[in-house]
């Protein structure tokens, strides 16, 4: 098989001057590879339900999901969920974003894994557990493909079990 590291391409200036986007595009496209990113995000993990984040977490959540015979929750940026919802926000270079779970899409007890793509400042993943907490479940660990590690954001999910398949 490609060595599955290879596949996330680097795309300078995006989605703006300064920013090195990882791209992850390639990956997901070469099916050996989107595979063994799947299981490793959940290996070793019990869980009843996996909470992916809006958006590239969506595509890395669900399939984990049905791999292990677990739900699919989707935590997605605000206005966009139809239900009652519960919100978290957190701070952006400038300004802020707004993060929602619906209310009754865990029950309390409940053991949630978290899956989302790149780990940068954290701000995302941390309002996530937030918001998994705010509804009674509990966070099993939180999973991500890869983490920017010099962006600290690790820092930010303090006492969790945070894995990431590739630091850079
Ligand atoms: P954070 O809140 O700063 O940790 O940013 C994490 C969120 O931004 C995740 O949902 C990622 O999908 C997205 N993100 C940040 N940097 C990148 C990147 O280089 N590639 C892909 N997604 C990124």
């Amino acid at each position: 098989m490609t060595d599955w590291i290879s596949l996330i391409r680097d795309i300078p200036d995006y989605p703006k001057p300064g920013i090195l986007f990882k791209d992850i595009t390639p990956l997901l496209a070469d099916p050996a590879a989107f595979t063994k990113v799947v299981d490793g995000l959940a290996a070793g993990y019990a869980f009843d339900k996996v909470v992916g984040i809006e958006a590239r977490g969506f595509i890395l959540a669900a399939p984990v999901a049905i791999r292990c015979a677990a739900g699919f929750v989707p935590v997605r940026k605000k206005g966009k969920l139809p239900a009652e919802t519960l919100e978290a926000s957190y701070d952006l270079e400038y300004g802020s974003a707004t993060v929602e779970i619906h209310t009754d899409a865990l029950a309390p007890g409940e053991r949630v894994l978290i899956v989302d793509d790149v780990l940068a400042t954290g701000g995302t993943a941390a309002a996530t557990v937030d918001l998994v907490r705010r509804t009674g479940a509990q966070v099993v660990a939180v999973s991500f493909l890869m983490e920017l590690s010099f962006l600290s954001g690790r820092e930010r999910l303090p006492d969790l079990d945070v894995r990431s398949l590739v630091t850079v």
